[in-house]
């Protein structure tokens, strides 16, 4: 804090004099005494920064600075100062001054806009940034960022319809396409519309999602689960069908439903020969395990166990191990039975710890899935964490 009103005080003469040299005082008729009231008022700010009143030494010096074309840049030098220092209370006074006055030319009255446009992000003020946003939108210059900062409110605010129409305006002129996030929007609203128990409008926005991007497997994923909770089970196995084809890392998060869905149909074959073509596509443990159950069931523990065996020399695990220390349990001698319950509290503990999700733009972590990384705020980047203590 005081080294940052050093830096106010510093700069403050230097504004000045850039002024007066440039004739600025004279010309507009500033007496000696006003130049005067300059220094006298300079001085106070300086013995505030003396006695260490931070506060009163920057009030005093911000009100020194006359807005005109010279010091407007200035003024939202010290703005963005005080923003980006979290004086966002200060950043606003600083810029709500400069817009009050008449005479600041038209060019700096949307600068100053779009600052304190800023301002209100910082402050959580979501519904004034939204609305000089929207002003600025419509001029040129300030068009993509303003588009931006509306995005990233719609964002914030779950007004998905409108972070659609934003995302559309936005890629007109954007480098890079928005098709991915566009898609994560529609999903957000039929996730709303399914919880509302309104599947047939969470349909319709599962294939306005893949109509934008066909790529998009949280679609494909939402579908299934559409069909499910309408006990259309075949359907749902459709859908997930074409996960493994999309994204096979997602098939963990459908994992209980494609079970539950195979045994309404009672279609074990059905089943088993889901998990052989995922496992076959690249599929994680989870899937390796669910079929090792299969196994388990259509012949017995040693086979299962023997499978689990053979894919962990190409897929070491350690839920595979803690898998196949509860097959061993059942059979093990009194002796070895103490060991093995220890290693299993052990590995069970170890995975209770770890983390189940990652994110692969930011390196962030969690044990719950994300579609927006609340990280870096990336769409789709959040996965499960594959490897040895993972899938
Ligand atoms: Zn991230």
């Amino acid at each position: 804090m005081y080294e940052f009103v050093i830096i106010i005080a510093l700069l403050l003469p230097v504004a000045w004099w850039t002024g007066f040299r440039n004739g600025k005082g004279v010309a507009k008729g500033k007496s000696i005494k006003d130049r005067l009231g300059f220094s006298k008022k300079y001085f106070v700010g300086l013995n505030y920064l003396l006695n260490e009143e931070a506060d009163k030494a920057i009030d005093t010096f911000v009100s020194m600075l006359e807005v005109d074309s010279e010091t407007v840049e200035t003024h939202l030098a010290l703005g963005n100062l005080f923003r980006r220092r979290g004086e966002v209370d200060r950043a606003i006074r600083i810029h709500q001054n400069l817009i009050a006055r008449p005479s600041l030319s038209g060019r700096h009255r949307k600068m100053s806009l779009m600052e304190l446009g800023y301002d209100y992000m910082a402050g959580g003020l979501l519904d004034r940034a939204e609305n000089i946003f929207k002003e600025l939108m419509l001029d040129q210059q300030h068009n993509q960022a303003s588009l931006k900062q509306l995005l990233l409110i719609y964002q914030q605010t779950k007004d998905w319809q409108n972070a659609i129409k934003t995302s559309e305006k936005l890629q007109i002129n954007a480098s890079a396409s928005l098709k991915s996030e566009i898609a994560h929007f529609y999903c957000e609203l039929a996730e709303v519309r399914l919880y509302e128990h309104v599947p047939k409008e969470a349909i319709s926005y599962v294939k306005k999602a893949l109509s934008v991007d066909s790529g998009c497997a949280r679609a494909t994923l939402i579908r299934g689960d559409i069909e499910y909770s309408l006990s259309r089970y075949k359907q749902a196995i459709k859908a997930y069908r074409e996960l493994i084809k999309q994204d096979v890392e997602l098939l963990p998060e459908a994992i209980t439903k494609i079970n539950s869905s195979f045994n309404q149909l009672n279609d074990k074959k059905g089943l088993a020969l889901f998990y052989q073509t995922a496992i076959a596509a690249g599929a994680g443990i989870s899937c390796i395990l669910n079929y090792a159950e299969e196994i388990q069931l259509t012949e017995n523990d040693q086979a299962a166990a023997e499978y689990i065996v053979r894919k962990m020399s190409s897929h070491p695990s350690v839920k595979g191990l803690l898998k196949l220390i509860e097959l061993h349990l059942k059979y093990a001698s009194d002796s070895a039975r103490p060991s093995l319950i220890m290693l299993q509290e052990v590995v069970s503990k170890l995975l209770d710890n770890k983390p189940i999700y990652h994110c692969h733009q930011c390196g962030f972590d969690s044990k719950t899935m994300f579609w927006q990384c609340p990280g870096c705020k990336n769409w789709g980047s959040v996965k499960p964490i594959q490897g040895i203590e993972g899938e």
